[in-house]
């Protein structure tokens, strides 16, 4: 499974629709001061579901909406899609490519799909919960991080390691069922 393509509209400092397609092996974004760098990492943790938007760097969801130039009015609606490769299946999801959309308008209202199909955001959080790759995941190591995973609690980076080695889910999924 690889990342494929990326397409971004009206997301943060995207104005207009921008795309990016990954080679396999490595990919870098290299720009000067507050071009947009981080935001495209930004934009893929939210397409994967990210809800808190201080981790996005705003202080609410609305903040990820083009908020204007001096030169363009603001924009209404952000859109990320992700295109992913999953012919080994990796994903569980019987598709050889996906794609995950999310979509969010300055009246607060969220849309999301996977392969165009309408979906819940727990769907989305579901299908990438085991691939490494979900929001909580640590294949997205922001500026910082590393500082952070160092000198957490034992506990808190023990939960580094149960998502890593794959038993996250399955912690989660009992406490859901001893709720009920
Ligand atoms: P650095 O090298 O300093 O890390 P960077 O390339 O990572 O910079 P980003 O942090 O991705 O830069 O981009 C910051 C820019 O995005 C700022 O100019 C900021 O004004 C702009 N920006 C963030 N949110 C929005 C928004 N909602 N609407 C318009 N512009 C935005
Ligand atoms: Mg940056």
């Amino acid at each position: 499974m690889f990342l494929k393509r990326l397409d971004v509209a009206g997301f943060k400092s995207f104005a207009d629709k921008i795309s990016v397609d990954f080679v396999q092996g490595m990919t870098a974004v290299v720009g000067p001061n507050g071009s947009g760098k981080s935001n495209i990492t930004d934009s893929i943790r939210w397409v994967l579901g990210e809800q808190s938007a201080r981790s996005l760097r705003g202080a609410k969801m609305e903040d990820v909406i083009f908020a204007g130039s001096d030169t363009r009015k603001a924009l209404n609606v952000a859109e990320v899609t992700l295109t992913l490769e999953n012919s080994e299946q990796f994903l569980p999801i019987d598709y050889h490519e996906v794609s995950i959309t999310r979509r969010v308008f300055r009246s607060g209202e969220s849309e999301f799909f996977i392969n165009n199909q309408h979906c819940r955001l727990k769907d989305i959080i579901d299908l990438f919960m085991d691939s490494g790759l979900g929001r909580e995941s640590f294949s997205i190591i922001g500026q910082g991080r590393v500082e952070e995973v160092l000198s957490s609690k034992s506990d808190e980076r023990r939960k580094i390691f149960e998502e890593a080695a794959g038993v996250l889910k399955y912690k989660l999924r009992k406490k859901k069922a001893e709720l009920k």
